[in-house]
């Protein structure tokens, strides 16, 4: 029996935990939701909980009094985190000009203890702008040239923007995110926990990369102590000699990574050893993730009957049964031709249904050269993770090189990477000259579509 701290668990799978959403942090959540309605005072509810509550004070200073309700002991819980995650974007004005955060600085009531509220920041306008005169009656000369840089857009209501989301919308991801304790993340973790691993093996792993499964060395450490004997040597038994460096571990992990073409010598510990196989594919879920965690399953299961039931731990035994769930495991549910990439002989192997790949063919493509005295242009760009990176390549009649431009940068899409690479292309062949172009043959409808990468050409005069 192995306990560990409720918030480990909570974690997602990457950082360690079994993905449990923790209540409170939800609870959390939830609330910081409800205090971004009420402080939005467009529904009915927050119109009827600010009436109640807040007629005399600014909502981040209404006291709690024994007898409110505990919906309003709840919000107010959460004051301080939920109002650090909002912003407002000036429109009519009507938001509190001490209370609430206008402004990069965050609310003034934070550098001016002394002041409740009171005024909205429509009062220190005039004409549409800041009234400095009044400005400077309120604030100190510091704060003042900070306050005039917020853009005002009197035309709208005042816009509430939620801080932790990218957009500004309320997501109650991010908030989740935001609230929750957050671990170190791990790929070793991330990669035993996928629907194609039944739960009782990911589990197994789980605990031995966290120590706790109860091998004598470990119910010695736990003050249970006991005469040590591993079931296939005279050695103490431990966590790495069980799974690891015992003959018969070493013997089914060689067997199963020749088979796929693993190389794993000289690997002193059992999480290496994953990190190796895990390492070994970029598709999650791949076989080849799947069968480590199978092995581990099937000599935990060999070594808890080897010692409880005295069936003895072999080599051909665990092979065999490793094998045989394989197929259980693949029939269940690894049909999927993806999961078998660049593996599928195993699948014929161990006789499992593995649909085969199709390989596209091959088309030939022609760079083919602009008319004479022209010049032409191909730029590409390439996109992940928010950043891009743009080229482009100018060449002249006999397709020698011109100028070879190359940049990376912050994108938000695809199709947004092309239209920097462009821009910042064709920036660059005007800069140096460059200025007639002919656009005739870029395929703006391919482009919009986005039905292939990058635009197959342009003319420059
Ligand atoms: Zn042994």
């Amino acid at each position: 029996m192995t306990l560990c701290k409720w918030s480990k668990v909570c974690a997602p799978y990457e950082e360690g935990g079994l993905n449990i959403r923790r209540l409170a942090d939800l609870h959390q959540a939830f609330m910081q939701k409800a205090w971004k309605r009420l402080r939005e005072g467009n529904s009915l509810w927050s119109r009827f909980m600010l009436n109640m509550y807040c007629r005399k004070h600014h909502p981040r200073i209404t006291p709690v009094h024994p007898l409110h309700s505990r919906v309003w002991k709840n919000l107010h819980k959460v004051i301080d985190e939920a109002e650090s995650n909002i912003n407002w974007q000036l429109g009519q004005g009507l938001c509190d000009f001490w209370m609430d955060s206008w402004m990069e600085l965050g609310p003034l009531c934070n550098h001016y203890p002394d002041q409740k509220g009171g005024i909205t920041v429509h009062e220190v306008w005039l004409n549409g702008t800041w009234d400095e005169a009044a400005l400077s009656n309120l604030i100190s000369p510091d704060h003042l040239g900070r306050v005039k840089e917020v853009f005002i857009d009197q035309g709208k209501p005042d816009l509430l923007l939620w801080k932790s989301s990218k957009d500004g919308q309320f997501s109650f991801k991010s908030t989740y995110e935001a609230v929750r304790e957050q671990l170190h993340a791990s790929s070793l973790y991330s990669v035993i926990w996928h629907q194609n691993i039944p739960k009782k093996m990911s589990f197994v792993a789980w605990r031995l990369l966290n120590g706790w499964l109860p091998v004598d060395e470990v119910m010695s450490k736990k003050g249970i102590v006991l005469a040590s004997k591993c079931m296939c040597c005279a050695q103490m038994e431990t966590l790495n000699h069980v799974f690891f460096t015992n003959p018969i571990a070493q013997q089914l992990w060689s067997h199963f990574a020749s088979l796929v073409g693993i190389k794993s010598n000289n690997i002193q510990s059992i999480q290496k050893l994953l990190h190796i196989w895990s390492l070994s594919v970029n598709t999650t879920g791949h076989i080849k993730q799947v069968i480590p965690i199978v092995i581990l399953w099937a000599i935990w299961e060999a070594r808890n009957k080897a010692k409880h039931m005295a069936i003895p731990f072999s080599f051909r035994r665990l092979r065999s049964r490793i094998m045989s769930l394989l197929i259980m495991n693949s029939k269940a549910n690894m049909t999927q031709t993806k999961y078998w990439t660049g593996d599928s002989f195993i699948a014929t192997q161990l006789g499992a249904h593995c649909r085969s790949v199709k390989h596209k063919r091959p088309t030939l493509l022609c760079w083919e050269k602009p008319e004479k005295g022209a010049l032409k242009l191909n730029i590409d760009a390439a996109f992940k993770d928010g950043r891009g990176g743009y080229g482009g390549i100018l060449r002249n009649d006999q397709g020698e090189l011109v100028v070879a431009m190359g940049l990376e940068g912050k994108c938000e899409t695809q199709f947004d990477a092309e239209i920097q690479a462009l821009l910042i292309c064709l920036q660059e062949c005007i800069a140096r000259g460059y200025e007639r172009m002919d656009t005739r043959h870029v395929g703006m409808k391919k482009l919009i579509q986005l039905e292939i990468s990058g635009l197959p050409q342009i003319r420059l005069g």
